[in-house]
Parts: C-alpha cells; structure tokens; sequence
C-alpha cells in the first residue's frame, strides 16, 4: 500500500497538549520558521505491527530520540519533552493499526519540531486561532512503498557527488549544523534527482577532499572480510540509528565493526555494501559510478534481521 491513513498530531509545547486531527485539514501557519527557513528538526522511525497481536513496535525509539534531543540543542530549540512526543506517536499508530487490514504489517511516522512563527507575526491573531506562538511539533505516518521494498530486496546503483565541504570541517564551523537532522533537505533532495538524472538510483556524497559521507537519505556500511565499515559521523554527517543498529548486531555475531575514512575505491573494492537508514532498512549497492559491486545476500538477510531486532 502507497497510501496511508492521514492522522496528525500536533503538539503545543507551550500548552503541554497534544490535538489529533487529519493531514487534509491541518491548516499550518505559512508565517512558521520551518516553512521559510527551514528551521526546525525532525525524526522518521519505522513501526511494525506484530501480525499475531497488532502489538506496535517503534524500532530504535531511543537512539531516534536522543538525535532528535541532541538536533535540538544544536539549533538552540527548546528540548522536546518525551512525554508530549511520544503520545502524538502513539495516537498516530493507534489511528494507522485501526485502518490497516492486516496485510500490511510495517509504516513510518514522522515526528518534527519547529521554531514557531517568525518574529514578524502578530502572535495575538495567531493564539485566537489555537496557533502557539513558539515552538510546536507534529505527527504523521508514511506509507513504505513497493518501489522501497523492491530495492531492499534487488538492490541499488549510486553515483558519487561532492558534498563541497571537506571532511570533519563540521568539528571547526559548528553553525553549519553538520550532523544535525534539520528540516533543510533541500541540498539532500536536490542531489537525490541529479542521481536519478544521471541514471543512478541514490547519491552518495564524498567531502571535497575524498572521504565518502553518506547518501542523501541514509548511510553506508562496508563489509570488508569479516568486519563492517562505515564513514565516521564526524567527518560530516548524521550519526545514523538504523548503522547503530547494524553494528549492535555484527558485534554480538563476532564480526568487528569500525568508523573510518572510506575513499570510493574503498567502496568499490568491498566485499559488499549497503545504504542503511530507518525505512529502506538495508539496500544493497550493486553498482558505483558505473563500477559493479558484489552482491552479498546472505550478508544483507542478517543486516536486515539486526535491524528488524533494535
Ligand atoms: N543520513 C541522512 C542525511 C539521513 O537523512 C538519514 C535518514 O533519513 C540517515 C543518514 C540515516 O539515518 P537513520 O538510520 O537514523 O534513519
């Protein structure tokens, strides 16, 4: 299923309250931060329902929490309360499981948090419409599409971009918010469709001097003999929950994990690669500007059982 139940949840920081309501009636102040400057922080967890029971499980609830936490102190945002967020996740699931036929067992909700309106609103006006003036967040589940499922299971080609920056520039130049998980996708989107232009299916960026980073929307994992590889978090980008996971996973089987600065031929000439992030889980990479990898199946069914158990 492509589409989804439209439940939203809004969350009135200031209030401590959480409204439910639906996605085509949610009417969002344009005069908001997170629309016009893209300042605001936001989470996507992967949710799957047990199909015996209609038990929900949020995978890696606490490790999306705490980037969620550590995101908003790096933007100077208040720290989302737990409790608030948590409640408009679960009457989001509650609302999603109770539409749901019991084919389709896994989805995704996104949870934000905004600035609030801009200084030039007249907060008055916006408070007579039950609209906070400082900072709100907000619900929403997403569909996993065929096209996700089909690439877990069939794979990737990617093509390398320059992210322009070099790597670990992040630990001298903290405004830029490297590492951060803010709603300013713009640059991240933008590399997506030059990917695709170019006949790839993702993006991997490499820093302008050679380190290879992440993909647009996820991270990379490298396994080369018996051990996983993945680019360090501070070279510049996000520290990943769903590689977490991967590494929790390859530990306990004995396999040694690392951070470390990949080159691409690092990537080509690896035993087997992955893009992993929450809702594409693990997606093998089957090709690197053009070069071809090797398909490692057996390695990708137990990434995908680690990531299934966090
Ligand atoms: N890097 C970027 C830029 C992302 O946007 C994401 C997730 O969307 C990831 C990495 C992977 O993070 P996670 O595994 O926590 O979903």
């Amino acid at each position: 299923m492509d589409r989804m139940q439209t439940a939203l949840a809004l969350i009135d920081l200031d209030a401590g309250s959480v409204t439910t309501t639906h996605l085509e009636s949610a009417q969002f102040p344009v005069e908001d931060l997170a629309i016009h400057r893209g300042e605001g922080i936001f989470e996507t967890v992967l949710v799957s329902l047990e199909a015996a029971t209609g038990a929900a499980h949020v995978h890696s609830a606490e490790p999306h929490f705490a980037r969620f936490r550590q995101s908003a102190a790096m933007l100077d945002l208040p720290s989302p309360p737990r409790e608030l967020f948590d409640a408009a996740v679960s009457a989001v699931i509650a609302e999603v499981a109770a539409g749901l036929d019991g084919t389709d067992t896994e989805f995704s909700v996104r949870y934000a948090l905004s600035r609030g309106l801009d200084s030039h609103a007249d907060p008055t006006a916006h408070r007579s419409a039950g609209t906070p003036r400082s900072a709100r967040g907000w619900a929403f589940p997403i569909a996993v599409t065929n096209g996700q499922r089909a690439q877990r299971a069939h794979g990737v080609r990617i093509v390398t971009l320059n992210r322009g920056y070099d790597a670990y520039l992040g630990e001298s130049a903290p405004w830029l918010l490297i590492g951060a998980k803010t709603l300013s996708y713009a640059v991240n989107q933008s590399a997506a469709r030059h990917a695709i232009s170019q006949g790839a299916d993702e993006a991997l960026f490499v820093s302008n001097d050679g380190i290879v980073l992440e993909g647009p929307t996820s991270n990379l994992v490298i396994r080369r003999g018996n051990a996983l590889l993945t680019p360090d978090p501070r070279a510049g980008l996000l520290h990943g929950t769903t590689q977490q996971a991967v590494f929790a996973g390859a530990t306990t089987a004995g396999m040694t994990v690392r951070y470390a600065d990949l080159t691409i031929d690092d990537v080509v000439e690896a035993d087997a690669a992955w893009l992993v992030s929450s809702v594409r889980t693990a997606v093998p990479v089957l090709e690197v500007d053009g070069k071809a990898l090797v398909h490692d199946a057996d390695s990708t069914a137990r990434l995908h059982s680690w990531i299934r158990a966090a």
